[in-house]
């Protein structure tokens, strides 16, 4: 594994640079690991069983001085790292949601590498943003979203690294909304105990107290109540704060719970506050006609963001987020020192994305979405989605008829909450059980203070089997 001497021809001398046949070699024998990878990942213990320090303990404590052959490299993948993987991209992974990639995403990944470009500006590569302008107006086509988040109104979208950077960019915006007005120290913003964990944090990084995030009570169904909001904000406003931001979620992390978008959008509008809309799984299901209820109300909202690295068969990191009003994000995100002047910029005619987001430097972000849109077409997503929603409702059946089980949460698409009746012990020792298999992989919440199994069937190459084949190992593992 190691490479103590001076590489002897044919190997590369020391800094030099691999050439574009040495590249084509390595590159096809990359691919050919990958593609192995995928023939048999289905067939690996999902769950990686490597003890902490395991996979740091196998691999050498320093760096190699000389140049290793690049087959060594390659080698190691089988032994060093291989055996540190969770296998997300089984058909037996049912954890928390899904991080799906295909083959079209892989390869838009390893074009967008090859090409190696930093589109900061539009004139750092004019191509990967107005792909990415157009990828996002695509998208409020595909999914039928409100009109105000193309990039051809005073709105628009951009590809965030995650629904946790879009959430604190609308916080950000939402800051800035009121800043000049109102201190720090009087805003409010409001979600439900049900929201992301991404939701304290961007509130955190922008500074407010964790009191300063309401916890708004939700109904039986887990979704936020839109009368406690209203009532919150009334309270606020009357104790002199200022409520600044809301942020609604559409299929929650837990249970998937829908929150009611449109009444909690009427309760912003009248108090002046933002509304965010994070749909970061869920959004996805509206590539289905059938299953737009997921869009109800975003004509109403500031922001929405959902990620396509989910359940959009689109790699990491690839979440999408539109503003229906772009001014408050650039206002709070604009920053331009003269180094990056330059004559497109200065002529208002084009996007710069690095204004739309933290990092300043970005990849070519919209090229593996590009190829994902194509290569499966609208028909394709539909069809792959709606499949994973009617193998999910299948099993939510299958829970539902078996007596040692209940549901513990509607099941609106593709992710079903269940436990055994026996209580927390034999839920928490029936998914170990399940999980220490390696057939299976399956995640926890906890919903009304109990221990609840999730199962969320959406991986890209998961069929009908592999849930009934994971249902039927869960009812033969629990207790009669
Ligand atoms: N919001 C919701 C509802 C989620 O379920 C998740 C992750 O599962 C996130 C936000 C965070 O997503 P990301 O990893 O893209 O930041």
């Amino acid at each position: 594994m190691t490479a103590d001497h001076p590489p002897s021809p044919p190997e590369r001398r020391a800094g030099e640079a691999m050439t574009p046949d040495e590249f084509r070699r390595w590159g096809h024998e990359a691919v050919e690991w990958v593609a192995r990878y995928l023939e048999v990942v289905e067939d690996l213990p999902v769950l990686s069983t490597v003890e902490p320090g395991e996979v740091r303990a196998g691999l050498p404590p320093s760096p190699p001085r000389w140049p290793e052959p690049f087959g060594d490299i390659l080698a190691d993948l089988d032994t060093a790292i291989l055996p540190g993987i969770t296998h997300w991209q089984s058909p037996n992974f049912f954890g928390y949601f899904q991080a799906n990639s295909s083959g079209p995403s892989v390869i838009g990944e390893l074009v967008a590498a090859g090409l190696g470009t930093q589109g900061m500006l539009w004139s750092t590569s004019p191509a990967a943003t107005e792909l990415e302008t157009l990828m996002c107006d695509w998208l409020v086509e595909l999914l039928d979203l409100p009109e105000r988040f193309l990039s051809t109104g005073p709105g628009g979208g951009v590809i965030q690294d995650g629904a946790s950077g879009a959430t604190l960019c609308a916080l950000l915006a939402a800051r800035e909304r009121v800043r000049g007005r109102e201190g720090l120290d009087r805003l409010v913003a409001y979600t439900s105990p049900e929201a992301h964990s991404s939701v304290l944090k961007g509130a955190r990084v922008i500074g407010l107290r964790d009191e300063q995030l309401q916890l708004v009570a939700t109904d039986a169904r887990h979704a936020l109540d839109p009368a406690a909001l209203a009532e919150a904000v009334r309270a606020d406003v009357a104790a002199g704060r200022r409520p600044f931001f809301v942020a609604a979620t559409v299929g929650t992390t837990s249970s998937h719970a829908i929150d009611p978008v449109a009444a909690m959008a009427e309760v912003a509008r009248e108090a002046d506050a933002w509304i965010h809309v994070d749909g970061a799984h869920a959004g996805a299901a509206a590539v289905c006609s059938e299953l737009r209820f997921v869009n109800d109300g975003l004509e109403l909202v500031d922001s929405y963001a959902f990620d396509p690295h989910k359940w959009l068969f689109t790699n990491m990191e690839c979440d999408v987020m539109f503003v229906a009003d772009r001014a408050p994000l650039l206002a709070a995100l604009s920053v331009s020192p003269e180094y990056l002047r330059n004559q497109a910029s200065d002529s208002g005619a084009v996007i710069d994305y690095r204004d739309w987001h933290l990092p300043l430097g970005r990849r070519f972000r919209a090229l593996k979405l590009w190829f994902v849109l194509r290569s499966y077409g609208a028909e394709g997503l539909a069809a792959a989605v709606r499949s994973h929603v009617a193998w999910a409702q299948a099993l939510a059946g299958w829970v539902a008829d078996d007596a040692r089980f209940e549901l513990a949460a509607p099941a609106p698409l593709n992710l079903v909450c269940f436990r055994h009746r026996g209580g927390d012990d034999v839920n928490r020792e029936l998914l170990a059980r399940v999980n220490g298999t390696g057939r299976a992989f399956l995640t926890h919440t906890v919903l009304d203070g109990r221990f609840t199994l999730r199962m969320s069937v959406g991986q890209t190459t998961t069929r009908r089997h592999h849930v009934e084949a994971t249902w039927r190992l869960i009812a033969e593992l629990a207790p009669r």
